[in-house]
């Protein structure tokens, strides 16, 4: 049999293949179709395409490129070729492979290939023997390692069950601690029956909405899994490939903007449960931690109010080894309750604006203009379009004005957790086959120019200042204040009958130009003739801006420790994901609580020291 020279052995990543939409399968096809393979065999100056064996190609990645640079919208594609596959070909494969080398730079060669397994291979990786799903590893002693050294297994409680309380728990359940889940919300079932009489009925629970209740604030969501924090990393691969463990489609793994939508959110939520109560996880919904115990400055417990009607299992205080919260950053109780206990919050930058509602029709005609057709209302061949847009109109530092949490085929929804207050964000269904497109319009708000009476909590008050203002210029009862993108131009209020929303608890004609400082309306209102500019047809009588997107990301940090994650103001105390300010977003969420899983396994003597 022929051999392939050890240097070119291995895999070899092709990138930046591209096909028009005429010659692609289409948006969700990620099979290597023979318009693939010729741009392969160009790539490799192979002669003859359809000699190359489908089977040693795969896609690993594809996106659809409709920026306005190209002349025509294109699919791109980024393939992986395994050189052991093409041992049989004419001309021989170390002739063609050995002059690939670094020719075009859209060649590399890789030794070994750069996918890992999913989150229990990355434990594995820990070079552990033993099968982390069976719980402790075989050779790790628990008494002896780790700077806790305890002699039993260590208890651990988790608050919040967002992606990052999610992951922390599947984590340390692996490895083998014991883990209580608290939830203050409940479980997708009640859950789904909560939010659906708010939409009917305008009952708002407080303990179970839009950002309460299993799977955090991104279950009744777009479920966007792009990140910035690196979409190849080993981190968010382990996290792609456990939502894929979990009931995912795979096609996460590739596309270039993956997103799930709340309806495939749901059941996967169910499965990650199953599989957490299956590695011994204790979840308690309905279970609010209001208070932690505290014992010579070392948190040793938690203090729970618990809602539901049957008794409950635990004790109102239970007593843990360590305690990780994970509260996403609408627990504005949990801010207050720690600052009573003298904990480090930190103020940070945030940013808050306006939802911004388009037709659907009009983004699809503006980005890709003929082309729109072939969207079909999330069935055709093309992704429904969606926009990123970002200026700076004042200061780097304090002028920037972008796009945020865009929902191509979407919806406007509530997020208030207070009825007194008003806030806004949106979501999607898997499809995206809404007639809408909305997106948050926000501009920066830097902690240094908030009122400092109130301390690091400056923010909050902020946002709540904002919220309140929406609820009263709505009118009540959750009807969100809206003003068409040319009045609020203008600074005028022109229509009192507005163009048709989303948002289904009702829209009430108003001065959003009066909503904020003048700095900041000035800022939108820049920027928006900017992103016009971009995007033509962007300022449109039919562009509809509702108020008020304030919970983009957490106006406070909960310092912590880089390596151990514990908290650097108290002990015991581990403060991770969106609400301890180190993630904005379902994937660097749940990466945080991966990681913080890890620190938290290590410091319990669960993984070997060096680790
Ligand atoms: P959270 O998800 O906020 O979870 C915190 C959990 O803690 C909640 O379930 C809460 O009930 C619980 N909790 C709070 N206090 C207590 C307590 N005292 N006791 C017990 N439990 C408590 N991000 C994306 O990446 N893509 C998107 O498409 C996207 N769309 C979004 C749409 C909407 C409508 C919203 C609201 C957010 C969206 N986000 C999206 C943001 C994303 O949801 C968050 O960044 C992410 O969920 C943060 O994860 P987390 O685990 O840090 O916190």
């Amino acid at each position: 049999p022929r051999q392939i020279p050890d240097k070119l052995q291995g895999f070899w990543r092709l990138s930046n293949l591209t096909l028009p939409v005429h010659e692609d399968p289409g948006k969700d096809s990620f099979l290597v179709s023979p318009a693939l393979l010729q741009r392969i065999a160009d790539l490799l100056d192979y002669p003859v395409a359809s000699m190359l064996p489908a089977e040693a190609f795969s896609v690993v990645r594809k996106s659809f490129d409709a920026r306005k640079i190209q002349k025509e919208p294109k699919f791109v594609y980024t393939v992986d070729m395994d050189a052991t596959k093409l041992v049989d070909l004419e001309p021989s494969t170390s002739d063609f492979l050995s002059h690939l080398e670094p020719k075009t730079g859209r060649v590399e060669h890789m030794s070994e290939r750069k996918l890992s397994g999913d989150l229990i291979g990355i434990l594995r990786n820990t070079k552990v023997d033993g099968d982390a799903e069976a719980g402790v590893p075989e050779n790790v002693n628990t008494a002896s390692m780790g700077k806790h050294k305890l002699d039993a297994v260590p208890k651990i409680a988790v608050v919040g069950s967002g992606p990052s309380g999610l992951f922390a728990s599947l984590v340390l359940a692996e490895l083998g601690a014991e883990v209580t889940l608290f939830e203050r919300g409940q479980g997708v079932e009640r859950r789904g029956r909560d939010i659906g009489s708010l939409a009917v009925r305008k009952i708002l629970q407080l303990e179970s909405n839009f950002c309460f209740g299993e799977g955090g604030a991104g279950t009744w969501s777009d479920g966007k899994l792009v990140t910035r924090i690196g979409r190849n990393s080993e981190a968010v691969l382990a996290v792609m490939n456990t939502l894929v463990r979990f009931g995912a489609p795979e096609n996460i793994l590739v596309d270039g903007k993956p997103h799930l939508g709340t309806d495939r959110l749901v059941p996967l939520l169910r499965n990650f449960r199953q599989h957490l109560q299956q590695l011994g996880v204790n979840i308690l919904f309905g279970s609010r931690v209001d208070d932690l115990l505290i014992e010579q400055g070392h948190v040793v417990g938690v203090k729970v109010s618990d809602s539901r009607e049957r008794p409950p299992c635990l004790g109102r205080n239970a007593a843990y080894d360590a305690v990780i919260l994970a509260v996403g950053h609408s627990a504005r109780d949990v801010y207050q309750m720690l600052l009573s206990h003298n904990v480090e919050l930190v103020p940070k930058d945030f940013a808050v604006g306006l939802r911004v509602e388009h037709p659907q029709e009009l983004i699809d005609t503006i980005q890709y203009a003929k082309l729109a057709n072939e969207v079909r209302c999330g069935r055709g061949k093309v992704p429904v379009a969606d926009y990123k847009v970002a200026k700076y109109v004042g200061s780097k530092e304090n002028g920037a004005c972008y796009s945020f949490c865009m929902c191509p085929g979407g919806q406007v929804v509530l997020t208030s957790t207070d009825p007194s207050e008003l806030c806004i964000n949106g979501m999607s269904f898997s499809r995206r086959s809404s007639k809408w497109a909305n997106a948050a319009l926000v501009v920066t708000v830097s902690a240094g120019d908030l009122d400092t009476c109130h301390g690091p909590l400056a923010g909050v008050y902020f946002q709540r200042e904002l919220e309140h203002k929406a609820a009263l210029l709505g009118g009540g009862n959750f009807v969100v204040p809206v003003q068409t993108v040319t009045d609020f131009l203008e600074s005028k209020l022109s229509v009192t009958s507005v163009p048709p929303s989303s948002y289904r608890l009702g829209v009430k004609a108003a001065s959003l130009h009066h909503l904020f400082s003048d700095h900041i309306t000035e800022a939108l209102q820049r920027s928006l003739c900017l992103f016009d500019k971009e995007l033509p047809g962007f300022i449109s009588k039919e562009a509809l801006l509702h108020g008020v997107e304030t919970r983009t990301s957490s106006p406070v940090q909960i310092t912590r420790d880089a390596e151990t994650y514990e908290s650097t103001s108290l002990k015991g105390l581990y403060p991770i994901g969106e609400g301890a300010g180190y993630a904005g977003g379902i994937v660097s969420a749940a990466v945080d609580g991966m990681y913080a899983g890890l620190a938290v396994a290590k410091g319990f003597g669960l993984l070997p020291d060096g680790i």
